[in-house]
């Protein structure tokens, strides 16, 4: 059969249609290759420049129908999207870990409520370890805590613990001066004022009236006289150095003190800035990349911020502790040196205060009892009475058997009245073969048998020289306390009284 004309005008249509539909076909699959490079160069312009070259050469291939290298440009734009991927993967991870170190950095010092609120936020960084959809929520969450408690991790100097320390070291400085008070040797016309003194080191000075009471307690010093109070007067002047000190130290103290508060406001500003700064990026950010970036350049100059704010602050309170090591070491080497003193003082008082034949208080011993009897006396109204007792036709011994045994005569009868005498009762040796004796709540009767005992215990005692006896016996003027007497009078009147006890006839007690 032969083909008609009609039949080639009808295939050559068909065929054409065909070619034409193909033809179609292929500009919108090239169409769309093309919308679809353009959206991948926009997803991801500026992460790679190799990247960035080949879709925007593909793009323009396609859009000018240029297909010869379609397939190349395609191939090669596999391993650079691939590494892409794996770079946004790392990415993310790095950001994760940023996000970590600051909920550590938030974590220190928390409420509880924080503390649920922080837990809950690491809870979900682990939850969800490979997505990032989650993250600006939780940045969000993170500066919510950071603006409730911006520079939290702060030290801060302890101003009550500083305050407590300066308590402590004055009521040494008060209690060293104390002592040394009670070491001086004071006469009558001021121990009214150092009663005074004394009470207010008492009632815990601060370091102001310390100052004051330091240099009263010179002043006493000064007055009393003698070698040891010379010294003293000396170990005060550096006691006040040692104040002055402390005052510096404190003073420097409180300076550190506003310092750290000025720290702290610029500290809460730079952070609260920073802070604000995260929050719109988070906010405005839809983009990983940039949102990385931001966070970590934020987060840095936050951790910066407080890193300086903690190395500032750390100086200052290890040169205060430094300050306040040196000042402790001063004070402990202050107090040795008190201690030295107030032994020093201790046994020259005592040395003062003692006669060394009989080893008896001697007179200024005797004048200071006599003082305290007579002011208890006049405080509480209880009565005393005194005895002064002279050794009977001492010379005689003297000159008989010399004196050295005339010092051993003086020895036993020191020793015999101690014998004789209550553990209240006060003995001493007021001069030659002269002694006194103070007894205590004892008058009348009591005293006379008291005094009575002595003179017959002194007349028994075994004296013997070369084996022969040797007779000791003692005159006695006793009296008791009148409500007008000084010490003078007292004395007088007991000193009258062995006067007639001498011209009765001596080794007997006269008395009231
Ligand atoms: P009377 O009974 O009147 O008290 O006579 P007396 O001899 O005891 O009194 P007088 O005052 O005449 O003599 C006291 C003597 O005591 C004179 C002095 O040499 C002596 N004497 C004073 N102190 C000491 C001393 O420390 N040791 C010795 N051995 N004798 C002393
Ligand atoms: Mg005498
Ligand atoms: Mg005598």
């Amino acid at each position: 059969m032969a083909v008609t004309t009609e039949d080639w005008r009808s295939k050559y249509r068909s065929l054409a249609h065909e070619v034409e539909q193909s033809q179609q076909a292929h500009d919108t699959a090239i169409e769309d290759m093309r919308r679809l490079v353009t959206q991948v160069d926009v997803a991801v312009h500026g992460q790679s420049p190799d990247l960035d070259q080949l879709l925007g050469t593909l793009a323009g291939d396609l859009q000018s129908g240029k297909l010869a290298r379609v397939s190349e440009l395609i191939r090669k734009t596999e391993p650079l999207v691939r590494q892409l991927d794996e770079a946004r993967a790392t990415h993310a991870n790095e950001l994760i870990s940023r996000i970590n170190d600051w909920v550590s950095f938030l974590s220190a010092e928390v409420t509880e409520q924080q503390a649920v609120e922080l837990n809950s936020i690491r809870q979900r960084l682990v939850d969800e370890p490979e997505t990032t959809q989650h993250l600006p929520e939780v940045i969000d969450r993170l500066i919510k805590l950071q603006k409730a408690h911006p520079g939290r991790d702060v030290r801060t100097i302890d101003s009550d613990d500083l305050s407590q320390q300066s308590d402590v070291i004055s009521s040494r400085l008060a209690k060293r001066l104390l002592e040394l008070i009670q070491q001086l040797n004071i006469p009558a016309e001021h121990r009214a004022s150092a009663h005074k003194l004394v009470e207010k080191l008492e009632a815990n000075p601060d370091v102001a009236e310390l100052e004051q009471c330091l240099e009263e307690a010179s002043a006493l010093a000064r007055v009393s006289g003698g070698t040891i109070e010379t010294e003293i007067q000396d170990y005060l002047l550096k006691l006040n150095d040692q104040l002055a000190y402390l005052r510096t130290f404190l003073d420097k103290t409180e300076e550190s003190a506003t310092q750290q508060l000025n720290r702290n406001n610029l500290l809460d500003q730079t952070v609260r800035h920073d802070v604000k700064k995260i929050s719109l990026t988070v906010k405005n950010s839809n983009d990983l990349n940039e949102l990385k970036a931001a966070v970590n350049e934020q987060l840095a100059s936050l951790i910066k911020a407080v890193n300086n704010h903690k190395k500032q602050d750390n100086q200052h309170i290890e040169q205060l502790q430094k300050e306040r090591k040196e000042l402790l070491s001063r004070l402990d080497q202050m107090e040795q040196k008190a201690d030295h003193f107030r032994q020093a003082a201790e046994e020259a008082h005592v040395k003062s205060h003692t006669d060394p034949l009989t080893g008896l208080p001697n007179r200024l011993g005797y004048d200071q009892q006599l003082s305290k009897e007579i002011e208890h006396y006049k405080r509480y109204g209880i009565a005393f009475s005194l005895c002064v007792l002279d050794i009977d036709l001492f010379k005689g011994i003297n000159d008989k058997y010399g004196h050295m045994v005339g010092d051993k005569v003086l020895r036993l009868t020191a020793k015999v009245i101690r014998g004789c005498l209550r553990g209240s009762d006060f003995a001493a040796r007021i001069g030659g073969e002269e002694f006194v004796v103070i007894m205590p709540s004892t008058s009348g009767d009591a005293a006379r048998q008291a005094a009575e005992k002595i003179r017959k215990a002194i007349e028994k005692s075994p004296f013997n020289f070369q084996s022969n006896p040797v007779k000791i016996t003692i005159s006695i003027g006793l009296t008791g306390i009148r409500t007008d007497d000084t010490a003078g009078s007292l004395f007088g009147r007991a000193d009258k009284y062995l006067y007639n006890a001498k011209h009765e006839g001596r080794n007997r007690v006269i008395g009231d």
